[in-house]
């Protein structure tokens, strides 16, 4: 659903002489099952045929992005000197108009990619809502928002969140009623849909559409939700998807709706993420866990940790038992209500509390630098939540440790994360302050 623009000078065709760099993003041509229009089937046939490479230089700093200097400003005032290697290469792909499916190592610096990438692409003159980004969770769909009022800190712009937690009414009224109409909406499936359907949400308008998690949003959780939305979006519209992860179907589903992508991606062994130590405890057996954990915690002066559960049962149980202990922690999960949710983010992320007890709820996106441990009391079901979960420590660059309780049970599970990542979890040192 690319648009046709007019070429910015940064697209044109590279001098013949002047050496690609090792990592220059080149087209890629999907084969495509599925389009909706015939006139699409057309376009791809005839770009078949003629293969034309479109290359994209890297930048190598902020400026080098063609974009107005208001958003470059709020970038270095957010606090960010030089673009992380995925900010390198793949800002200036969404830039350009083209659909885009990206991916990077959990942690380094994928929110800031696409807002900037939609901020340059955004023309505050109009007064039209033009860019819709999803997010899975109301905590990331808060996150993505706080960095898009940040980095669009001076730019005369109006940004707007639809999750749920906010009153209807007053999403409605944001999105329509008012005078300005929010350029930018950001929002979880569930609420998008909703105001789509209440016509509250101007889909006709929009020009480009952002997924992040993708992988997650087109599992099965949340795959209808996220064709429903697509099936209301104008023909000729940017689609673009983030993702740490893209298991193998992955690329089966978005060729059903994207034309052409532009595609950044990292193989699998080399996702492992750099910095971050792993370990295992043989715990043997589910009831040996906790008292490994209150063991671990008593020897350690942990700055921030997250222990992640595979349900909400056991996330409650495990509060309640280290609370009974007193240990200081919070918890989260789907099952609580937004407010409080809402409020134990707050928490955390200022650090007043130190340890949350979380579902994979929280496996993705979210960003807290001072979480330096994460602990699987359980390990995780499936190869691609490993990686999110343990990526929440070692945040861009910082050094991180993930420890996964191991039982009898969990043998299998483990063999098959060391084999998809091609890596090593080693047992975890009696001494293990030396490596803490
Ligand atoms: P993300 O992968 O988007 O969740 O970003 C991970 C962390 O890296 C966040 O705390 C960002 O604020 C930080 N970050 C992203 N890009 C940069 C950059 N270019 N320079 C410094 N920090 C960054």
């Amino acid at each position: 659903m690319s648009s046709k623009e007019t070429k910015p000078a940064h697209k044109k065709k590279k001098e013949p002489k002047k050496e690609p760099k090792k990592e220059t993003v080149k087209k890629e041509t999907v084969k495509k099952e599925t389009v909706k229009k015939e006139t699409k089937k057309k376009d791809e046939e005839e770009k078949d045929e003629d293969p034309k490479e479109e290359i994209f230089d890297e930048i190598e700093k902020f400026e080098d992005l063609e974009i107005d200097e208001k958003i470059i400003r709020g970038v270095f005032s957010y606090g960010f000197e030089k673009p992380s290697p995925i900010q390198k290469k793949a800002i200036r792909p969404v830039l350009s108009g083209r659909d885009v499916i990206a991916q990077a190592q959990s942690g380094t610096g994928k929110t800031a990619t696409f807002v900037l990438g939609v901020l340059g692409r955004v023309n505050v003159a109009e007064n039209k809502t033009q860019a819709l980004i999803l997010a899975h969770t109301r905590e990331l769909a808060l996150q993505i928002n706080n960095v898009f009022r940040q980095i669009g800190n001076y730019m005369d712009i109006v940004f707007n969140l639809s999750i749920k937690g906010v009153s209807t009414s007053e999403n409605i009224d944001a999105l329509c009623k008012k005078p300005r109409k929010p350029h930018i909406v950001i929002g979880t499936p569930g609420r998008i849909l909703d105001m789509i359907n209440k016509r509250a949400l101007q889909v006709n308008t929009l020009k480009m559409i952002v997924i992040d998690e993708a992988d997650e949003m087109l599992s099965e959780g949340f795959v209808d939700q996220i064709y429903n939305i697509m099936r209301t979006m104008p023909a000729k519209m940017q689609v673009c998807l983030f993702s740490a992860t893209m298991p193998t179907n992955f690329f089966d589903v978005t060729a059903k709706f994207m034309q052409d992508p532009v595609k950044i991606l990292v193989k699998a062994e080399q996702l492992t993420l750099e910095g971050i130590k792993q370990f295992y405890i043989d715990v043997q057996k589910n009831s040996y866990k906790f008292e490994t954990l209150c063991d671990l915690y008593s020897l350690l002066t942990i700055n921030q940790s997250i222990i992640y559960c595979n349900n909400k049962k056991v996330v409650d149980d495990l509060t309640y038992r280290m609370k009974d202990a007193n240990f200081s922690v919070s918890y989260i999960h789907g099952g609580i209500t937004p407010d409080e949710r809402e409020e134990t983010m707050a928490a955390f992320r200022s650090g007043s509390t130190r340890v949350l007890i979380s579902t994979d709820l929280l496996a993705r996106g979210i960003d807290v630098q001072q979480v330096s441990i994460v602990i699987n009391y359980d390990i995780p079901n499936n190869v691609e939540n490993y990686l999110h979960r343990i990526g929440r420590s070692g945040r861009f660059g910082r050094k991180g440790v993930g420890i996964n309780f191991a039982t009898h049970y969990d043998v299998e599970k483990m063999k098959n994360i060391e084999q998809y990542y091609e890596t090593h979890i080693e047992e975890m040192p009696e001494d293990i302050s030396a490596i803490l």
